[in-house]
């Protein structure tokens, strides 16, 4: 679905990704692990056309991003093709980032009715749908302040989903989150994983990662220096600096 080629990626002189290769077909969940600085978020961003980047292909569907203009003014040249791949690609992010004048289910709305525009008699009972998926069916009507963060994170990924996306990237999707609200967002992201959806999930959490994922990617300065299938990668890891990682995450 989506497939990243020697990706570049300064911010100024700040070199942040090196040339990194990541891809997810369809129905792969990638995890992107890696200390905090390594490019995570970058490459996501990167991926998702939010940053542009300076070399390297991004390829959506197989279909390469056009660009115009080189090194630090190169950036995508087909307005519509950013749309059509931004829309494929939605994003959740740690601080859930649900607008706070709307009811949950005006959040789940509204991209497919502003950006995509969509019918609203269309696309209700599409959110309807999805917020009883997450476990907060009974929550349309509130607003996010009213909610816990646990409920609020299911909420940004019922918004993700009602765009009907061929993929879902997260960032960071539990770490502002307490142990225990943590859980039931793990959750809905295993589900998710088991009826097939592809994802790729920057995550600081390596349970989640092991149990969720079919590849795990560990980036370091802005290279990826391992990796492989997560028993592989957890369970015999090749280089010191992952080793190293991975007893400071325990
Ligand atoms: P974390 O685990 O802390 O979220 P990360 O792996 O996601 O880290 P990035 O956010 O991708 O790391 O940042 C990589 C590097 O790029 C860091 O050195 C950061 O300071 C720098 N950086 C990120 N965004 C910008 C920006 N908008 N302008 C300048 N530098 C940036
Ligand atoms: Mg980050």
């Amino acid at each position: 679905v989506i497939a990243i080629r020697d990706l570049h990626k300064s911010y100024g002189s700040l070199e942040v990704l090196k040339g990194v290769d990541i891809e997810a077909r369809r129905g792969d969940v990638v995890s992107l692990i890696g200390s905090s600085g390594s490019g995570k978020s970058t490459l996501l961003r990167c991926a998702n056309l939010l940053e542009d980047s300076q070399q390297g292909e991004v390829l959506f569907k197989g279909e390469a991003v056009t660009w115009k203009g080189t090194g630090h003014s190169r950036r995508p040249s087909d307005a519509k093709q950013v749309l059509r791949i931004r829309t494929n690609l939605s994003m959740v992010f740690q601080q859930f980032n649900l607008w706070s004048h709307l009811t949950i289910l005006q959040n789940v709305m509204e991209a497919p009715v502003t950006v995509m525009r969509r019918a609203p008699s269309e696309v209700e009972p599409r959110a309807r749908d999805y917020l009883a998926k997450v476990g907060i069916g009974d929550k349309c009507d509130v607003y996010p302040a009213q909610l816990s963060g646990g409920q609020q994170q299911r909420a940004a990924i019922a918004r993700a989903l009602c765009m009907e996306p061929e993929a879902i990237l997260f960032d960071e999707p539990t770490s502002a989150l307490d142990p225990e609200l943590e859980q039931e967002v793990v959750r809905v992201i295993k589900a998710l994983a088991e009826e097939g959806r592809t994802m790729i999930i920057v995550t600081h959490d390596m349970k989640m990662a092991r149990e969720v994922s079919n590849h795990v990617v560990f980036l370091h300065q802005g290279l990826i220096e391992e990796e492989g299938p997560p028993e592989t990668l957890f369970g015999n890891p090749q280089s010191e600096r992952l080793r190293g990682f991975l007893t400071s995450t325990q």
